[in-house]
């Protein structure tokens, strides 16, 4: 298949927004690989020579006849769209008509290409207004390999403008790799100064290929889930890095694509951490690749030439959808059941249970309890069981996580009939008490009365220790997080069996089981796949004992 390349005309190059795209190596590296990935290519070969300012990108697309090839670097040429109509209905990465036009400018643009099905193969070199300065027949395999020699050389200002090679080669790779990204089932390899640099090999989902990438990272940290939208011809996918599993100490990763590019959304970035919220350790930031793919009327691309960024209809919508599946993903699912029964390499018993994926359970059927609980031990942690394992649940932190969604979801402040008495408030606290809605006024010398307080609190007896330490600070949501680690089940109380079931049942349906509001992992899964691995239960020891 191969497309033939016209000229835009002048009005629908009008309606594309102006600028240079090619500004670095990077953008000379995306480009490419762009019309490789247009080209229908899985296989791509990147070469990279900073210190020549070289780059060649070879795939094995469906490649260009000569008459493509002589179309392709002049202006405005492109075989992806011919109309204005058609900017509402790009599917491919490119539609602009300027990437090699550019290269054919600011640097030797060479193209060998032979057709998917032609006999015939041409190396092309093109002068600077991109039109075919020399041609010959040569013999390559169908594909297309396009070398740029030389980048910026009649630009220094271009080059000076540019960071060190080693920070350019940086962002070089992080371009592949969110184009990987997108394109798991493509195969990437990338040499510079003529040796292996790096290969992204293909793989089923996203999920298994992001291990290849962000190497500190297991199969079993990751919650893959793609969710279809019909009414929208839409689909999401999501990867996440389960909270009690992984998270950043920078805010790097979360990743946004729409139609195949990673792109920048701040509005939407915000609903991934507010999805997020109160799931992870303080200062540390979730794993999330986020991948839209909507249909293409909904999407102008135009927004600006590198097309990082988009307007997107209905961004509400979308933000919507995308927390609710980010609470799927979190949720304990049965999806991942079967994800979690994968081999692993075997040291101690802690080792087995942490490289395991979660038993999950069942969304649909919420109420119902797939945990049993079996005793406590140390009258800290509850064994629970359940068809293919066993966990340990700590108490208080279960117990926290279920008190603190209560509370969030219905923070409630009641008057209570007597005030409790506070000693020695600094103005600052007594504001801080304020600030969450408080009821309270001074009491004489150095005293306070505090006349109503979160209803969570009414039952206790330490009402005026937890009231001090809610006036310590914080905004709401810490207040909250303070209520419930203070109202929580406190590790070293006895609980029976039908306590421990209630608290199962009840944290099992909370929305982040995983982690409690500090982001403590409140789980150790001990999954039956590991354990009879764990205990050899494979080998045949009748044989050993002669039976
Ligand atoms: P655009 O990608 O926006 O169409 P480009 O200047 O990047 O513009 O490419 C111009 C045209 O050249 C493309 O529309 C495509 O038809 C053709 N082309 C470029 N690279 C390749 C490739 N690797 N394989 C096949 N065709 C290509
Ligand atoms: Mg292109």
């Amino acid at each position: 298949m191969t497309s033939t390349i016209q000229t835009l005309p002048t009005e629908v190059v009008y309606l594309i927004t102006a600028g240079e795209v090619i500004d670095s190596f990077a953008a000379v590296v995306r480009e490419l690989i762009e019309n490789s990935l247009d080209a229908g290519a899985t296989r791509v070969v990147i070469s990279i020579w900073p210190q020549l300012w070289k780059v060649r990108v070879a795939d094995n697309g469906w490649g260009m006849n000569l008459d493509d090839l002589q179309q392709a670097a002049t202006a405005h040429s492109t075989s992806k769209i011919h109309s204005g109509d058609d900017l509402w209905k790009i599917t491919s990465l490119g539609f602009r008509g300027e990437a090699l036009h550019s290269l054919a400018t600011l640097a030797e643009l060479e193209i060998l290409s032979r057709p998917m099905g032609g006999n015939e193969g041409w190396q092309v070199v093109y002068n600077q207004d991109g039109e075919i300065l020399e041609k010959r027949v040569i013999a390559i395999a169908p594909g297309t390999v396009v070398t740029v020699n030389n980048l910026f050389a009649n630009y220094p200002a271009r080059r000076q403008g540019l960071p060190n090679s080693n920070q350019q080669m940086k962002t070089v790779q992080t371009v592949i790799q969110n184009i990987a990204l997108c394109h798991p089932h493509v195969t990437f390899q990338i040499l510079q100064n003529d040796k292996q640099w790096f290969t992204i090999c293909p793989a089923a989902s996203v999920g298994k290929l992001i291990p290849q990438i962000l190497n500190q990272i297991k199969p079993g940290d990751l919650k893959e889930l793609e969710l279809e939208i019909p009414e929208q011809k839409s689909k999401i996918n999501l990867v996440i890095g389960l909270p009690d599993r992984c998270h950043r100490h920078k805010p790097d990763w979360i990743k946004i694509a729409i139609n195949g590019r990673i792109i920048k959304s701040p509005e939407l970035e915000q609903t991934i951490f507010a999805a997020f919220h109160k799931t992870l350790p303080r200062d540390r930031y979730p794993v999330c690749l986020l991948h839209l793919s909507i249909s293409p009327d909904q999407i102008n691309w135009n927004r600006n030439p590198s097309k990082t960024e988009i307007y997107l209809n209905q961004i509400e919508y979308w933000q919507e959808k995308i927390t609710e599946s980010i609470n799927q993903a979190i949720r304990i699912s049965e999806a991942n059941l079967k994800e979690s029964i994968h081999t692993s390499r075997v040291g101690n018993l802690l080792k087995v249970a942490e490289s395991k994926a979660s038993y999950n359970f069942n969304n649909n059927q919420k109420n119902q309890s797939y945990l049993k609980a079996v005793a406590q031990v140390s009258n800290m942690y509850i064994v629970a069981e359940h068809p293919g394992g066993i966990w340990l649940v700590e108490q208080h932190i279960a117990h926290e996580r279920v008190l603190y969604e209560k509370i969030s979801d219905n923070w409630e402040i009641v008057t209570i009939e007597s005030p409790i008495i506070l000693y020695q408030l600094s103005s600052k606290q007594v504001e801080q008490l304020q600030r969450i809605n408080l009821d309270i006024e001074p009491f004489g010398e150095k005293l306070w009365a505090v006349r109503s307080i979160p209803l969570m609190l009414q039952t206790r007896e330490d009402i005026a220790e937890a009231l001090l330490e809610l006036s310590l600070g914080g905004d709401l949501q810490t207040a909250q997080v303070a209520v419930a680690c203070r109202s929580a089940i406190k590790n070293g109380t006895p609980m029976n069996l039908s306590e421990m079931q209630q608290l199962l049942n009840d944290w099992q349906n909370t929305k982040n089981p995983r982690t409690c509001p500090h982001g403590r992992p409140i789980y150790l899964s001990l999954e039956e796949s590991s354990l009879s691995k764990f205990f050899r239960r494979h080998w045949v020891v009748g044989k050993s004992h002669g039976i």
